[in-house]
């Protein structure tokens, strides 16, 4: 029999059998890849692997390897069914969670005024949770980490609703959980137990999304369903019978559109109402006795009747326990606390539903979720042809991911965003801001001296404040344009071509191509690349990604970067700030061919993923994350950055005796401190002791090795008067790859335990003395220095 792997681009198939086993296997099967369903090759990557799937509707990524598991007879062409659309038929509306139909005026048991309502916001990725949750709370919202877990944890209150609470869970497409971020979302619904679940489903891709639907409304948790994209889908000639689907799924349906903010107020009339009724979905039977001869309706129930003490003991609501159970999921079997006789009687059920169905259980499961799932999209859906934002999207991608162009656009457009952000519009801002923080900076001195205030503060205001500090600052807009920029191509669906496209090369190093976004989001800050790793699904790749991550340069290294390139080598600034960025990655691939033989042998995971269409990032988000982003690089300035300046100051001011020293001696606290280091940093052409303190202080905050840099060399002959250019350029080098800063190694401290942060902090510096003491050897050699 033919494996889908030998499938050819255009052609279509049935799926015979899925291999494998597993966590893998589930994950298949979740996605629609079961035994009976058809599928399309759309394209292979540029470098021949991975391959791009069409699959119900859309469109995943599968490596060969992977494809070569699953078996397939192939479709001639043309005999793909199509679906004719449904009769319409008017249905009664359902009236699920509305006041006045279920609970009359005054009847009915709502929770006592002042339960604080929770809401958990649980949809598939890119179905619009950030838009609606923005929405939602307008600016009552902050950002945090689940408990234990350095997941992005983003709450807030409905806009005009006190008492309310709605939290943004992680995108997942099933409750069976394949990566670590997507079981953070699977307990927060399971132990928290939110008063009410809002589930998002984009419109225009029903099928997938419905999938986590059905799991959900298992859940006995009130649920309303926010039908997301609903634009799209009327732009192109689709339309829902909302009545239907409601009385189908036995919860409330309200069709939004949340980047157009319609809908919304009527989704939270209805989300309020069924928390404060707790008005649970009205149980359906997927299982149709007739389905199959009724196999699987034979064993849920049987299943269910089983283990129903067990999952009310444990809190696990029976259906889902028991779909679970089938599906043979070991956290669910270990929660309930089955005896062996129960395990064994739960086998048998399980055999012989396999027997009679001739499928394995979880194919089984799996197949009866989507059945029911088309009979809803049968019945209730109006499918438009393919839609004007799929046939755009696959235009875009024919240049986007096409053999020829994807590489060559990957790097120009890489290129570009960081041409704009550092040489067109971010110098040009930053100026702008410098020259403004000059003139704060002359008014405050002399204000000071107009008040005749005493010499050394005056000078701890305007060297140590205003130099120190306020270089940082001028820096907000660069960092603020490199997020833009990131987060414009993570939002438009691009950042998943990029995965897709360069998942072959990664494979080379040991990694998958989700592993690039991570490194991306390096640039802009380690701190939240470490977290994104949270969407790896290996344990194995996630370590790796975040050992990797510090060698992307991170924003806050470029201040360096950009002073001493300013004051040594103005004539070929770009020149060596794009050699840094290339040195950094270089360092990497060879660290990581490094550890692929020694700490993390074997191969990186399995990489399906889904190719959402493109489309145009809504503004509200961008903008959004742009000011979390500015606001906690001020606050940083203002704390970390502050202190360390202050007390750097307080140290190079004073001697041991409490007294004031004279400027750039060296009988300072601080020199005296530093100067132990001194000795390390000889060899590297570095032995001087305000480097080294400069050095220092950036383990706290990269900007401050500027800052600090800047107020020590400040009274002498300036500094390049005083290092020559080749120490600067060892300095570069040194500071591209030692320690990142302590909120990363706080993050890796949190993902990985202490073990592996102190690894980081020590083995990064090791490498980057390495790195510049060989650069300065190269140097000398050439006759530099
Ligand atoms: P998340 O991954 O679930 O958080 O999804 P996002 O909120 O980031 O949305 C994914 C993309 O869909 C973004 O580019 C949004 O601008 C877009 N989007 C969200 N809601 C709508 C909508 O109602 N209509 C349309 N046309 N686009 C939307
Ligand atoms: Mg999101």
């Amino acid at each position: 029999m033919m494996t889908l792997k030998e499938l050819k681009p255009g052609e279509s198939a049935r799926i015979e059998e899925v291999g494998g086993t597993g966590a893998l296997r589930q994950h298949f099967l979740d996605m629609g890849l079961i035994p009976g369903c058809n599928v399309t090759v759309v394209k292979l990557a540029p470098l021949g692997d991975p391959m791009e799937l069409m699959i119900r509707g859309y469109e995943l990524t599968l490596r060969l390897d992977d494809a070569a598991q699953i078996r397939i007879t192939p479709l001639a062409k043309g005999t793909e069914e199509k679906k004719t659309a449904p009769g319409r038929k008017k249905t009664p509306h359902p009236g699920l969670g509305e006041e006045g139909i279920f609970h009359p005026k005054g009847t009915g048991d709502p929770l006592p005024d002042g339960t604080l309502l929770t809401f958990a916001l649980v949809g598939n990725q890119n179905s619009g949770k950030t838009t609606l949750f923005n929405q939602l709370t307008g600016s009552n919202q902050h950002v945090g980490n689940f408990p234990g877990v350095t997941v992005d944890r983003k709450d807030g209150m409905i806009r005009g609703h006190k008492d309310t609470s709605i939290t943004d869970l992680p995108g997942i497409y099933s409750m069976s959980p394949y990566s670590s971020e997507e079981l953070v979302s699977r307990d927060f619904v399971l132990n928290e137990k939110p008063r009410a679940i809002i589930n998002i489903v984009d419109a225009t891709n029903m099928e997938r999304n419905l999938y986590l639907t059905m799991q959900l409304l298992q859940m006995e948790i009130p649920m309303v369903v926010a039908l997301n994209m609903m634009d799209e889908l009327r732009g192109n000639g689709g339309t829902v019978d909302i009545n239907t689907m409601e009385a189908m799924l036995g919860v409330p349906v309200v069709p939004i559109s949340a980047a157009k903010n319609e809908g919304i107020d009527e989704l939270v009339r209805h989300a309020i109402h069924i928390a404060k009724y707790q008005e649970k979905p009205v149980p359906q039977d997927f299982c149709s006795p007739e389905d199959h001869d009724g196999s699987m309706h034979r064993a849920l129930h049987a299943v269910s009747h089983l283990i129903e003490d067990h999952a009310e003991r444990s809190g696990v609501p029976a259906e889902f326990a028991s779909a679970k159970l089938i599906e043979g999921d070991s956290q669910i079997a270990d929660r309930l606390e089955l005896d062996d006789n129960e395990k064994e009687l739960l086998q048998h059920i399980v055999l012989q539903m396999e027997k009679e169905r001739g499928l394995d259980a979880s194919a089984a499961i799996a197949d009866m979720r989507f059945d029911y799932i088309e009979r809803i999209c049968d019945a209730c859906l109006i499918r438009p042809g393919e839609s004007r934002e799929h046939a755009r999207s696959r235009k875009i991608d024919r240049v986007l991911t096409g053999k020829f162009s994807a590489i060559p656009l990957f790097i120009a457009i890489m290129g570009l965003v960081f041409f704009l952000t550092f040489f067109l519009i971010g110098p040009w801002l930053q100026d702008l801001l410098a020259s403004g923080i000059d003139s704060l900076k002359e008014l405050a001195s002399n204000g000071m001296e107009a008040a005749h205030v005493n010499e050394t503060i005056r000078k701890l205001v305007t060297e140590g404040i205003f130099e120190g500090v306020g270089s940082v600052i001028s820096f907000l807009p660069l960092i603020v344009l490199l997020f833009l920029f990131l987060s414009l191509l993570e939002d438009s669906g691009y950042i998943a071509r990029v995965a897709f496209v360069m998942d072959k090369m990664l494979r080379k190093i040991g990694l998958s191509g989700r592993s690039i976004v991570p490194m991306l989001i390096g640039f802009g800050c380690t701190v939240p690349a470490v977290m994104s790793t949270r969407t790896l699904p290996s344990d194995r790749d996630r370590k790796m990604t975040i050992l990797l991550t510090p060698f992307m340069s991170c924003t806050a290294k470029l201040p360096i970067y950009s002073f001493f390139v300013t004051a040594f080598f103005p004539q070929f600034a770009w020149l060596i700030i794009t050699g840094l960025y290339l040195l950094g990655i270089l360092a990497g691939i060879l660290v990581a061919l490094l550890y692929r033989k020694t700490l993390f042998r074997g191969n990186a995971v399995p990489f399906v993923m889904e190719l959402p269409n493109y489309r145009i990032p809504s503004p509200r988000n961008v903008l959004q994350l742009l000011w979390e982003k500015a606001k906690d690089f001020l606050q940083r300035a203002f704390t970390v950055i502050l202190v360390a300046t202050i007390l750097v100051w307080f140290l190079k001011s004073f001697n041991f005796h409490l007294n004031l020293t004279a400027p750039d001696a060296d009988d300072s606290i601080l020199a005296v401190i530093s100067s132990v280091l001194v000795p390390v940093f000889v060899p590297l052409g570095l032995g001087d002791w305000r480097l080294i303190t400069s050095l220092i202080s950036g383990f706290m905050a990269k900007e401050s090795v500027v800052s600090i840099t800047q107020m020590l060399f400040v009274a002498g002959a300036g500094i390049t008067a005083e290092i020559s250019p080749l120490a600067a350029v060892c300095m570069l080098v040194f500071c591209l790859l030692y320690t990142p800063c302590v909120a990363a190694i706080a993050s890796i401290r949190r993902e990985m335990g202490r073990k592996w942060a102190w690894f980081t902090v020590l083995w990064q510096c090791g490498i980057a003395w390495i790195a510049a003491l060989a650069v300065r050897l190269i140097g000398m050699l050439l006759g530099a220095g």
